[in-house]
C-alpha cells in the first residue's frame, strides 16, 4: 500500500483544548451584534454543530429560521471569535498530551490528520492557531460545523475531502473526541472512535454512549496510539 493507512479526525472544543465558557460569550456577544438584543436563554454547545445550536438559539428566540438569520449570526460568532482571538489564550488551555499527540500522528506517514469539529471553520482554525497548533493538520481534509448540521454528515464531507489522497473505508477513519455526539457521529457514519474523557462526559458515559475505546486523556500517548490502531484494526462495532 502507498501512502497513508489512517485519516484521523480529531474534535477540538474538551479533546484538544479546554475553552471554559469561551464559546458562550462568544454567542452572547454575537447574538447582540446579529439581532441587537440580548441573548435570554443559555445556550448547550457540548459537541453540537453550529448550524445546530443556530437553529436552536433562533428557535428559543422566536426568529424565524432562515437561511439569511442563520447566515447573520454565524458571521456574527465568526467575527466575534476574529476580534477577540487574542484573548483565546487568556481563557483556554491546550488539554494534557495534545500537543505530542497532534505531533506524533502528523509524523507518523501511515497517518493523514485532519479535524471533525462542531466549530465553524474559521473559528476552528483561530482556535488552533491561538495555540500553534494549526500546522499541525490538514485543512482539507477536514471538516466543520458550517457544513452540515449533523455531526455524523461530518464524517462524509471528510471522507469526500480525502479522497484525492485515496479512499478512506469507514474502518480506516478513526474520531477522537469527547462527547457522545462525537459517539453518535462514529457510530452513525460507521467510522471508528477513541473518546477521550477530558470533556463533561465520564468514561461511563462515553462507554454507555457506545463507544468501546476510551480514554482518560491524551497525556498517555501509547496508550492513545494503541487505541488508534486497535480499533481501526477491530472496528468499533464489534466489542
Ligand atoms: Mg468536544
Amino acid at each position: 500500500m502507498t501512502g497513508p493507512e489512517l485519516l484521523v479526525l480529531w474534535d477540538i472544543d474538551n479533546t484538544l483544548i479546554s475553552a471554559r465558557g469561551f464559546g458562550k460569550l462568544m454567542y452572547r456577544e454575537a447574538f447582540l451584534q446579529a439581532f441587537g438584543r440580548e441573548l435570554s436563554v443559555p445556550v448547550d454547545l457540548g459537541g453540537r454543530t453550529e448550524l445546530d445550536v443556530i437553529a436552536e438559539i433562533l428557535k428559543q428566540h422566536d426568529i424565524e429560521h432562515t437561511d439569511e438569520a442563520s447566515q447573520l449570526l454565524a458571521t456574527a460568532l465568526a467575527n466575534s471569535f476574529e476580534t477577540r482571538r487574542h484573548d483565546l489564550p487568556g481563557h483556554s488551555e491546550v488539554l494534557p498530551g495534545a500537543l505530542e499527540a497532534l505531533r506524533h500522528f502528523a509524523n507518523d506517514p501511515r497517518v493523514h490528520q485532519g479535524v471533525l469539529t462542531a466549530n465553524l471553520r474559521s473559528v476552528a482554525k483561530i482556535k488552533l492557531e491561538a495555540f500553534g497548533l494549526a500546522d499541525l493538520v490538514d485543512w482539507d481534509v477536514s471538516a466543520f460545523g458550517d457544513d452540515h448540521a449533523d455531526r455524523a454528515e461530518l464524517v462524509r464531507f471528510a471522507r469526500e475531502r480525502a479522497g484525492h489522497i485515496r479512499p478512506f473505508t469507514p474502518d480506516e477513519v478513526v474520531l477522537i473526541g469527547d462527547t457522545p455526539h462525537d459517539v453518535y457521529a462514529a457510530t452513525t457514519a460507521g467510522v471508528r472512535l477513541v473518546a477521550v474523557a477530558t470533556g463533561r462526559s465520564s468514561r461511563q458515559d462515553l462507554h454507555e454512549a457506545g463507544a468501546t475505546a476510551v480514554v482518560d486523556d491524551l497525556s498517555d500517548l501509547d496508550e492513545l496510539i494503541r487505541h488508534v490502531w486497535k480499533t481501526a484494526a477491530r472496528g468499533n462495532r464489534s466489542a
